[in-house]
């Protein structure tokens, strides 16, 4: 009878991890194969096309940025107001979606840069999208039924989308601790989303012996940054 440890098996183990040798490795990407040269991007293998496709991407587009997040904003905002006008549930939380949806397509114009215009951009546009789900209400309240300018047609709705853009103020006003925060987080996440993400390249790699499946040797052509 022993209570030895297996020692020898474990330290085996964590040798194979150590070793810079992988069984199989697939593109993060694309999923496949990368060929005899592989790079790594942010520390998981891509294969060249990819990597060039990724690095396209790292362009920067104002143009872009702010199309792609202004219909990220219009579509969070018709899925908000849409589940609120068939469900009557007044779904707050679909706010902070919207926020993480147009932090993700305005990056996508963004690319790589850290100008702090995309980020104020994401954050304008998700409290414009917010807001813009209380244009409805507030246009009920200022139309030639309701009790406010009596505007009509398009002078009503420009109306009550500025006039909705104060909601937040009102939220404040009114003490909707909950409304705000869920607000502030929206706003937050599109902030956040917005930055841009890790680029860091390394390779290439060369992959020799690609063809023999039990056990490709890496041989690393670039060294890594310490
Ligand atoms: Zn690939």
């Amino acid at each position: 009878m022993s209570d030895a440890p297996p020692s020898g098996d474990l330290d085996l183990e964590r040798a194979q991890f150590d070793q810079p040798v992988h069984a199989e490795i697939n593109c993060q990407v694309c999923g496949k194969p990368p060929g005899t040269t592989y790079f790594s991007l942010n520390g998981h293998p891509t294969c060249a096309s990819c990597l060039a496709q990724q690095r396209a991407g790292q362009g920067s587009s104002f143009f872009k940025a702010l199309v792609l997040g202004s219909l990220a904003g219009a579509l969070g905002a018709a899925v908000y107001y849409g589940i609120r006008a068939l469900t009557g549930y007044d779904l707050a939380l679909i706010t902070i979606v919207l926020g993480i949806l147009v932090g993700l397509a305005v990056r996508r114009g963004a690319g790589s840069s850290t100008s702090p215009i995309y980020r104020a951009m994401a954050v304008a546009l998700t409290w414009t999208a917010m807001c813009s789900t209380y244009a409805p209400m507030v246009a009920a309240g200022m139309g030639p039924d309701g009790d406010g300018a009596g505007l009509t047609g398009a002078a009503l709705w420009i109306a009550s989308l500025l006039f909705s853009l104060a909601v937040p103020f009102f939220m404040v006003r009114e003490l909707e601790v909950l409304g705000i925060i869920i607000f502030a987080f929206g706003l937050w996440e599109a902030w956040r989303l917005s930055a841009p993400r890790p680029f860091l390249v390394e390779g290439p790699f060369v992959l020799t012996g690609a063809s023999d499946s039990s056990a490709p040797i890496v041989e690393p052509t670039a060294s890594r940054p310490a």
